[in-house]
């Protein structure tokens, strides 16, 4: 049984990163709880929870470091001016307030997030659609599996999920949709690739060749946008070949006529989808054989499809194929969506999705308005939905939404036209942030920002992408003013006059309100049924073992759903959905221009507020970059490491350029991290238009266009300074990564400056340390305070030419230089110790050039790396680059 404190020392919670949801234990530093000395050690991964087992990715073993004081957000401020919490409070209720009875309850909304746990989403949405009466609640939850949630509702008539993470395991056939598990989904792609056996077959479908695509025996480098030819391909070569499961679709479907019909237009034939899909015909038929032979097939979906003007549609066609052939809740066998975020489906659980009410209860539900409202003992819920992400933004930009209050969320970076985002944020009235961290591009443009408590400090629930509700637990004391989410709302629904419905002495009682809200009126009909729950008394909420929703009276779960039928429709009958094909909106690329797909990282999470203060995190990559074919490259002129400059509709974004075969050519990949805290122009929603798809209102964040040209740097620059430096260094491109020791900035600019004059302007002082080469565009220098380093500035034509900084960031370290050390800063080097070259095993901190002498030394396999130098043996998420340096190794030419 999960204990939440194992010893006095160790407490259980859950990663709050991604939608695994992995068990993590926690070991508490000096000071008992409460005390304010107390600090986490090194986190390490919890053998008992059932969706990691012990596993922890990087991210997720990384935690203990972002937890420290540096950038908390401790104390309110209205109009930038620090206030005392009441204060703050008691200015949120009165703009609020105001505004209704100026311009009605809809000029007030709220922006959630799938950070949240469940507790602090279910007051949210209770104080906004109960008591201020406004339909516009949305969650960023929208732009990641918003999709896949309107499939589902589409085809089972619920919002669920079929499966669970063992069936990624018992599947003989595992197709994987948009989806880089390797990357963001690290610990269940390790548990795929455990599961590895003979006639174990794996088939990626991905326009790009991703770490993901090294589990493949087929990789579909399909044509963006295409996924739904594909499916409807499939199912009508499934009917073609007697695969279809008539038994199960004439019991418990409907729909397969006019699917079947409508896939037929599409998708005649196999050379039809492999032209309009840019696949070999072969590839698409092996595919459609294999998935036909194989009924243990699950195919897992993300964001991949889900972002996308089809996502729906996309979701949809890969769910028509698993009804049709009876592939659904069955042990190995089921289409199954890998959600992004750690709580996203808590928040669909309480109706944080703007067109949904409460506990998965529409708003259109016959008798739904009327229960919640009386549940809620308010005398009336909207009468229909609000508006969703985008819209939501764009009413607030029209000036229809007047107060505005986000959550543990930045949406000046996440949501696509992040300038009109910005804009229509100046522009309100009332913007209002609880967030943990300090400084964010949202929290900039806001007019009240409240304290939140973060990971560590907060209790409650998550629920992840197999419907598992795991506990986070609280290990450390509440840091300044800082007070978890459902705290602060309750206090703004207290001042508004309702304190009834919002005297909670803690997230127990929360939870245990949300699990009755599910079970009320439920008899069967909604599969969200958490009655079995409804009656923890405080000992069993604090050691709830994770657990899979539904939970009967009885307190039984259930792992998988829906393989007898039972659907939540009318007539319990699942749907199938004809799909239509929809392209991307923007179209193809005009000559010059090229396709921008944005994504995640290895090692960074969402906006960076958070992973970019562990350093290990942002040695796997530390600026922003543009992945382009080298065929793209050539014809653009770019060569790799310059930087590249995208210009497009809606902003421009600058990346140093990496060379990638994975690649299709005339597409581009931008990671989504960076925000305007790190880099001056990478915020990659700038390049993003704002359409979505027209059921499910998920932005296109897969098909950007954007031209394509070299940013013309006449020099590039190197600065690591000592921390707390009150200004930036001024230069067209910069890009910043915190370090250990100091902080590390890359420089370009299309001017030539007086490094010296500036680095003296910058410092107050001159650095005693100078080297200049002007033919070779050349400089170099150090400042010392006291014989410590103080800061290095190092500049060339080329960024290449540039020394690796590892020792010179590990020279912040040392208490005084000497004399050996000094004589090594110019040229970057410690000339008595081995250069590691580029991390790239974030756990054990290896680089690539211990790994390309292991190589030459005799290591041919990831497993032999491991031995000698332990890269590889942790998370694993950095495997796919061992072996690409093996081969690399293995065919360079001697
Ligand atoms: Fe956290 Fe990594 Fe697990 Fe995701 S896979 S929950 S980021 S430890």
């Amino acid at each position: 049984m999960t204990q939440p404190f194992r010893s006095d020392e160790t407490v259980a919670t859950t990663c709050p990163y991604c939608g695994v949801g992995c068990g993590v234990m926690v070991s508490r530093g000096p000071g008992a709880l409460g005390e304010p000395q107390a600090e986490a050690r090194p986190v390490t991964g919890d053998k008992t929870h059932p969706a990691s087992f012990g596993r922890l990715c990087v991210k997720g073993a990384s935690l203990h470091e972002t937890i420290g004081p540096g950038g908390r957000l401790l104390h309110a401020r209205v109009k930038g001016a620090r206030v005392s919490l009441t204060q703050a409070l008691d200015t949120v209720a009165e703009r609020i307030r105001v505004s209704i009875e100026q311009y009605g309850p809809e000029s007030v909304a709220f922006y959630l997030s799938g950070q949240l746990l469940t507790e602090d989403y279910y007051v949210a949405n209770k104080l906004a659609k109960g008591f201020v009466r406004t339909p516009h609640v949305d969650t960023n939850s929208r732009l990641c599996m918003s999709s896949a949630v309107a499939a589902h509702k589409r085809a089972f008539g619920a919002d669920v999920v079929p499966g669970c993470y063992e069936d990624l395991e018992l599947a003989d056939l595992l197709v994987l949709v948009g989806s880089n598990a390797a990357w963001n989904h690290p610990v269940l792609y390790q548990r795929m690739k455990a599961a590895a056996r003979e006639g174990r077959r794996v088939v990626v479908i991905d326009p790009r060749h991703t770490a993901t695509s090294e589990l493949a025996d087929l990789h579909l480098s399909l044509r963006p946008g295409t996924d739904t030819i594909l499916f409807n391909g499939l199912l009508v070569w499934l009917a073609d070949c007697n695969a279809l499961d008539r038994d199960y679709l004439s019991v418990h479907c409907g729909g397969l006529s006019e699917t079947l019909d409508s896939a037929r237009q599409a998708a005649p034939d196999v050379a039809s989808v492999a032209a309009a899909c840019d696949l070999a015909p072969d590839d698409v038929e092996a595919f459609y054989r294999w998935f036909a032979e194989t009924p243990r097939t699950v195919t897992g979906f993300s964001q991949g499809a889900n972002q996308s003007v089809a996502g729906t549609d996309k979701g949809n066609a890969i769910i028509n194929c698993h009804l049709a052939t009876g592939r659904v809740g069955k042990p190995g066998a089921s289409p199954f969506s890998l959600t992004g975020q750690p709580n996203a489906m808590g928040g669909r659980e309480v109706g944080g999705l703007a067109n949904t009410l409460a506990a998965h209860m529409d708003y259109q539900a016959p008798g739904a308005r009327e229960r919640v409202a009386g549940f809620w003992q308010c005398p009336a819920v909207p009468e229909g939905p609000g508006l969703k992400a985008v819209d939501m933004f764009d009413a607030v930009l029209q000036g229809k939404i007047r107060v505005l209050w986000i959550m543990a969320t930045n949406p000046a970076v996440s949501l696509p036209d992040s300038a009109r985002v910005r804009e229509a944020l100046k522009r309100c009235d009332t913007v209002i942030v609880s967030d943990c961290v300090d400084r964010t591009d949202t929290s900039a443009l806001a007019d009240i920002v409240l304290p939140a408590a973060g990971w560590g400090e907060k209790d409650g629930t998550v629920t992840n992408s197999e419907r598992r509700i795991s506990r986070q637990r609280a290990f450390l004391p509440l840091p300044g003013d800082a007070r978890p989410d459902w705290w602060l709302v309750s206090q703004v629904g207290s001042r508004l006059g309702h304190g009834k419905a919002f005297d909670y002495g803690g997230p127990r009682e929360i939870f245990c309100e949300h699990a009755a809200l599910t079970a009320l009126d439920n008899n069967g009909s909604r599969p969200l049924d958490l009655s079995g729950l409804a009656d923890l008394d405080q000992q069993a909420y604090d050691s709830l073992e994770p657990v899979q929703w539904p939970v009967d009276q009885q307190g039984q779960s259930r792992a998988r759903m829906f393989a007898e039928g039972g659907f939540a429709t009318p007539d319990g009958r699942a749907r199938l959905i004809p799909v239509s094909t929809i392209l991307p909106a923007s179209g193809p690329a005009q000559p010059g221009e090229v396709v921008v797909n944005t994504g995640r990282i290895r090692d960074q999470w969402h906006t960076m507020t958070r992973t970019a203060r562990a350093p290990r995190l942002l040695a796997h990559r530390d600026e922003p970059f543009v992945e382009m074919h080298p065929r793209d490259m050539a014809g653009t002129g770019l060569e790799e490491a310059d930087l590249a400059e995208l210009a497009g509709q809606y902003g421009r974004f600058v990346g140093r350029v990496r060379s990638s075969e994975g690649q299709r050519p005339g597409e581009v990949f931008v990671p989504i991290h960076w925000n305007r805290q790190f880099s001056g122009d990478a915020v990659a929603s700038q390049l993003i238009a704002p359409v979505t798809d027209p059921v499910s209102g998920q932005p296109e964040s897969k098909h950007g266009v954007a031209r394509v040209s070299r940013y013309p740097a006449r020099w590039h620059g190197r600065l690591l300074v000592r921390r707390d430096r009150p200004r930036r260094w001024r230069a067209g491109y910069w890009s910043h990564a915190p370090l250990a020791e100091c902080d590390s900035w890359w420089l370009a600019d299309v001017e030539r400056p007086d490094w010296l004059r500036d680095m003296m302007d910058f410092l107050g002082g001159r650095p005693q340390l100078v080297m200049q080469d002007a033919a070779q565009g050349r400089f170099r220098a150090a400042r010392l305070v006291d014989n410590r380093l103080e800061a290095i500035l190092l500049v060339d034509a080329r960024p290449e030419r540039i020394p690796d900084i590892a020792w010179l960031a590990s020279c912040f370290a040392l208490e005084a230089l000497d004399e050996h050390q000094r004589r090594g800063l110019l040229s970057g080097k410690d000339l008595q110790a081995e250069d590691i070259g580029k991390v790239v095993c974030s756990c054990f901190g290896v680089g690539d050039k211990q790994i390309t002498a292991a190589v030459a030394a005799g290591c041919g396999t990831v497993g032999a790396l491991g031995d000698k130098l332990q890269c590889g043996t942790n998370c694993g998420s950095c495997i796919p680059e061992l072996k690409t340096l093996i081969e690399a190794s293995v065919t360079e030419p001697s």
